[in-house]
Parts: structure tokens; C-alpha cells; sequence
């Protein structure tokens, strides 16, 4: 699959069988959330574009180098939000900008019930952060909107796809990569995952 990256890193199946566990509690998910979501950064951002600029240690100037373009994080609520400190902590001066979708549940569409974007972007990069790529109907209106905003350059940033939402985020944005730890068998009637890890937002926040 084009622009599908599944981690091959052993860190990431390692903390990734620990997630799915059942008996795994809200604290340790959190961090393993957190973790994950760094792992999968330092992936998805190898192509970040730099320009030179000096630095002086303390025996020498030389050249060296510093990021070009602004990034924005873009947590969907409210899965989303654990794994925003862990790719903060990569890179601190990125904005974060939250996007809150829930589904009507006539059309079965996405709607925005958050989403607090000024007028004009002032990021030129986004990375989505949403743990499950489940139908991809969050992804595909999340993209919609940045790329109505004016960020040319988005990346989706996951724990676990479903075929089902890379299929349906790669047919309305082929250009956005999706960043993931791994890609399950299929989704449930009630668009879980399988087999997953159960609700990422129930399992952080406790509420299951
Ligand atoms: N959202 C979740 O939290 N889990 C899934 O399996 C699918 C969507």
C-alpha cells in the first residue's frame, strides 16, 4: 500500500501487545499511548525540511541546522489527546490545534462540534493525531478541513488502522501518509477495530 507506513520497529510491537491487553490499567496505557505516538513521530517526520544555520559551541562556530516549516498538532478529540505530549516533547514549538467530530446520526456524516481554527493557517504541516483509524470518516473530515485551511502538507499519525480507513482516507487524500503501529484484520458491526484494543478514549480516560 502506497504511503502506508506500519512501524517495523520492535519497540513499537513490543508496547503495542501491551496496549491491546485487556488487563492493561488507564496509567500504564497512557504512557504506552504516549510513547507509541513519539516512536511513530520520529517516523512519519523523517522528511521534515530543514536550513542551515551556524552555532557556536563552546570551541568553535560551525554549521548546523534547525527546522524550516511550522508544525501544527492536531489532535481529534478525544482519543486523540494522549498522544499529543509524547510528539510535543519532540518538538515543542508546535501549535496545537484540536478538532472535535462527533457522527449525525441521520447523514452518518462527520460534524465539527470543535474546531477553533483562525481564518488564515499558521502552520504549513499537520500531524493528525487519532489513535484508531477505524471507517476513516474522522480522518478523511479532519483533512478536509486543514486542507480548507491552507496546510498543503498533512500527515495522519495512528496506533491502529483498520483496511476499512486507510481504504477510505486513501481515496479522498491519497497524498496524506498514514503513520501507524499496525494494521488489524477488519472492523465489528459497532466499528471497533478487531482485534484492536477495545475504545482508546475509554481505556485513557477511565471511563469504560
Ligand atoms: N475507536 C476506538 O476507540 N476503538 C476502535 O476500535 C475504533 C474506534
Amino acid at each position: 500500500m502506497d504511503n502506508v507506513f506500519s512501524s517495523p520497529h520492535p519497540l513499537v510491537a513490543h508496547k503495542l501487545t501491551l496496549l491491546r491487553d485487556k488487563n492493561t490499567d488507564p496509567k500504564k496505557f497512557r504512557e504506552l499511548v504516549r510513547e507509541i505516538a513519539a516512536l511513530l513521530t520520529y517516523e512519519a517526520t523523517s522528511d521534515l525540511v530543514l536550513y542551515h544555520i551556524d552555532v557556536t559551541t563552546p570551541l568553535a562556530t560551525t554549521r548546523g541546522n534547525t527546522l524550516s516549516e511550522k508544525i501544527g498538532l492536531v489532535p481529534i478529540l478525544r482519543a486523540g489527546l494522549g498522544m499529543v505530549e509524547g510528539v510535543w516533547n519532540l518538538m515543542p514549538s508546535a501549535e496545537v490545534w484540536h478538532i472535535g467530530l462527533y457522527r449525525d446520526e441521520n447523514t452518518l456524516k462527520p460534524v465539527a462540534y470543535y474546531n477553533k481554527l483562525p481564518t488564515e493557517a499558521s502552520v504549513s504541516v499537520c500531524l493528525i493525531l487519532d489513535p484508531m483509524l477505524a471507517t476513516g470518516g474522522s480522518a478523511v473530515a479532519t483533512v478536509d478541513i486543514l486542507k480548507r485551511w491552507g496546510v498543503r502538507k498533512v500527515k495522519f499519525i495512528g496506533i491502529l488502522a483498520a483496511p476499512q480507513g486507510i481504504e477510505n482516507l486513501q481515496a479522498h487524500h491519497p497524498d496524506v501518509p498514514i503513520h501507524v503501529a499496525g494494521i488489524d484484520e477488519t472492523l465489528n458491526q459497532r466499528g471497533y477495530i478487531l482485534p484492536g484494543l477495545g475504545d482508546a478514549g475509554d481505556r485513557q480516560f477511565g471511563t469504560g
